[in-house]
């Protein structure tokens, strides 16, 4: 039988969540709540009810979850007011705005026996489900350095989102997203984290930043968010023991060139405008095959499927309280490399 969902905040995520939910098969949308009664019509406007309050939602006994989809400094209030309800939730990410709060939801969630997880819906990404093949078939060997980057260039935008004490930038909006995948793909322990934040548009909030990670054993990832790049690099770049995969647009497919002969007889040397290069020479089709991988199949009716299941006790919940430490505890340790302009050690693995 299907759950029965409200969504608590009905701007542009909530409206995502409820036109999702709507064509579900695992929740029925019994209805939103949002503290603006603008958007209280809209939604009624739209045939979905719109409750009256918040305690209205918490105190209708068929609400089996909510889905929390309001500014993140807002997460930790409502989330924990629905599981003292007795209702599983899901925060929108970032699932809270520092450990000490997400450590209070997770009690929350234990001393009420109840669901808690957060919606890291870019798990379903087709770049990221195609890296991570790549890394689970081993076709081109360890990874030994991903970089995994978004760009756009319109700055970051001029709601909430620009302004601190809302839980604003792009570490806590994009990057949560980007570590949370890369940490699906290099589980190794980590050993250090260096962050350094650009400040072009905004002053209160990062408005980009430049995040490396280094794991224990010697692999690294470099994450990087940028809002005032009018050319994007490419959305994923990964160095292999075996190969080079790069997707150079969240629409494009994975391109690999793979290393089947390492030595060369004879490399034919590159004439560039001052000299003359054998090092930078490019390889032909002897010593690498280059091809395209093919799509990942992705359907993100599969996190609400999933949480559905895990209240019901069939299986664990795809976004654990653990990974959920790890991901803040490494945003938080990117907050103070950005501020100190140092390297951080690690120390929550
Ligand atoms: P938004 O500003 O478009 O909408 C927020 C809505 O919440 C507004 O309508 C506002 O009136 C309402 N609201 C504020 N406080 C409330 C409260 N206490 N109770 C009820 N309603 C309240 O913001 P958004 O873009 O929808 O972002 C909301 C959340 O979703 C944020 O945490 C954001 O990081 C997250 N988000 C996630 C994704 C994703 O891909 N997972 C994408 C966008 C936003």
């Amino acid at each position: 039988m299907k759950k029965n969902l409200v969504v608590i905040g009905y701007g542009g995520m909530g409206g995502w969540h409820c036109e999702h939910a709507l064509k579900s098969d695992t929740v029925n949308l019994l209805g939103i709540y949002d503290i603006k009664e603008e958007r209280r019509t809209l939604a009624e406007s739209r045939g979905i009810h719109a409750y009256g309050s918040l305690e209205e939602v918490l105190a209708d006994k068929r609400v089996d979850l909510v889905t929390v989809a309001i500014p993140n400094d807002s997460h930790k209030e409502v989330v924990i007011k629905a599981l003292d309800a007795g209702i599983n939730a899901i925060s929108e990410k970032p699932v809270a705005m520092n450990s000490a709060e997400l450590e209070d939801m997770i009690a929350a969630a234990n001393r009420n026996g109840k669901k808690f997880s957060v919606h890291q819906n870019r798990r379903f990404d087709v770049d990221f489900l195609a890296v991570k093949a790549l890394r689970d078939s081993g076709e081109i060997g360890e990874m030994i350095e991903i970089e995994s980057r978004i760009h756009g260039s319109r700055g970051i935008p001029s709601d909430w989102r620009g302004e601190k004490e809302h839980g604003g930038g792009m570490v806590l909006d994009w990057g949560v997203h980007l570590i949370d995948q890369m940490l699906r793909i290099i589980e190794d322990p980590i050993d250090s984290i260096h962050c350094v934040f650009d400040h072009i548009t905004n002053q209160e909030v990062d408005d980009g930043f430049r995040l490396t990670i280094c794991f224990e054993g010697g692999k690294r990832a470099y994450i990087e968010v940028g809002t005032y790049n009018f050319i994007a690099m490419p959305r994923f770049y990964v160095r292999a023991k075996q190969g080079t995969a790069m997707i150079r647009d969240w629409r494009e497919n994975c391109q690999v060139v793979k290393c089947k002969h390492w030595h060369e007889s004879e490399v034919v040397p590159v004439q560039t405008a001052a000299g003359l290069t054998k090092t930078m020479a490019p390889r032909d089709e002897v010593t690498v095959d280059t091809y395209e991988c093919a799509r990942p199949i992705s359907d993100v009716h599969n996190y609400y499927r999933n949480f559905c299941d895990a209240i019901d006790g069939k299986c664990e919940q795809m976004v654990t309280h653990d990974q959920m430490r790890l991901v803040m505890h490494v945003m938080e340790a990117a907050f103070e490399s950005a501020e100190s302009g140092q390297v951080v050690k690690f120390k929550f693995n």
